[in-house]
């Protein structure tokens, strides 16, 4: 690997761990930790790698672009934005290989393949302990699902005067680094496809999350969101606002904002059911499991190869 890769200079300075799938208690999941996961990434051929810049606990934030540099035409894969939806991280790293393996000649592809570092490690800390930790936020306690600026409506504020939503839109380093880039991309290119991956539940969700109505390219959006569900098999597409009809809108979303921002296609997979299963109620104890599957590279990858139609721009 280049000396010239700031990714490949990071990770050198990481302390070496056991990898997660080699603790025997963590036998029964297929994960990677933070160290092996930026190590995946870093070498991966045909790729740019690029440090866009740092989380609020001082974490690198990275992009990595793939395919034709001068291409006009931009796919947008966003992972990792809720910490413990590894397999989101994992699926887009799966993407990434895919793409590295066969780069599109006419399209660049921007993976932020890890938007929440912080609270990725909180997870991570939390696995090799043995404890059960639900991490959801960055570390001001900020959902970075809704600090986009699109459609941000501020959540009220709790007892310690922190808001959810983080006081002002692009409030959090994370997320303002990622739409400084893409505002940046967009000068002169456009960004007509965007992914974000999260889990669970198994569905397709299409903006519009912050406003009932639909946006005026939902059928676009809707035959895109059918061709992968029959790739997929077994998943539901919904507008986000019509998941719970009248309460379950989500302001300041990442979908919303691509979408309204620079007009891209832009789906949201929630990957996968995770362990749940009525024959295993334990699951339930356990954060990590309800939302990652134990199969976590496999199943990630069966998801990318899914997901690779839209990635290259075809749907
Ligand atoms: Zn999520």
């Amino acid at each position: 690997m280049s000396a010239s890769n700031p990714l490949q200079h990071f990770i050198d300075t990481l302390p070496g761990q056991t990898h997660l799938c080699d603790l025997p208690e963590l036998a029964d999941i297929d994960y990677r930790g933070y160290r092996e996961l930026l190590q995946r990434w870093a070498v991966l051929p045909n790729a740019r790698t690029s440090r866009i810049g740092s989380s609020r606990d001082g974490e690198p934030l990275w992009m990595v672009e793939i395919g034709n540099p001068d291409a006009t035409r931009v796919t947008v894969v966003l992972a990792g934005i809720h910490p413990i939806e590894w397999i989101g991280t994992e699926t887009a790293l799966q993407i990434a290989k895919e793409q590295a393996l066969d780069p599109c000649p006419d399209r660049r592809v921007c993976f932020f393949p890890l938007a929440n570092p912080d609270g990725f490690l909180k997870v991570e800390k939390s696995l090799r302990a043995g404890k059960r930790k639900w991490v959801r936020t960055n570390s001001a306690g900020v959902d970075l699902n809704r600090n986009w600026p699109t459609h941000f409506k501020a959540t009220k504020a709790d007892l310690q005067g922190r808001r959810s939503s983080g006081k002002a839109p692009l409030s959090e380093p994370e997320i303002a680094a990622i739409v400084g880039k893409l505002d940046e991309i967009a000068t002169g290119a456009s960004i007509d496809f965007a992914l974000s991956l999260h889990s669970i539940g198994k569905m397709i969700l299409l903006p519009w999350g912050g406003i009932s109505r639909r946006p005026d390219s939902y059928r676009r959006h809707y035959s895109a969101a059918r061709a992968i569900r029959k790739r997929l098999g077994g998943y539901t597409i919904r507008q986000v606002s019509k998941w719970v009809p009248g309460i379950s809108y989500a302001h300041r979303m990442d979908i919303d904002h691509l979408h309204a921002a620079y007009g891209a296609t832009s789906l949201l997979i929630e990957c996968t059911l995770g362990q749940l299963s009525l024959r295993k109620p334990s699951v339930l104890l356990s954060p990590f499991k309800i939302f990652n599957p134990s199969n976590g590279r496999q199943e990630g990858a069966r998801i990318a190869r899914a997901l690779d139609p839209f990635v290259r721009g075809l749907l």
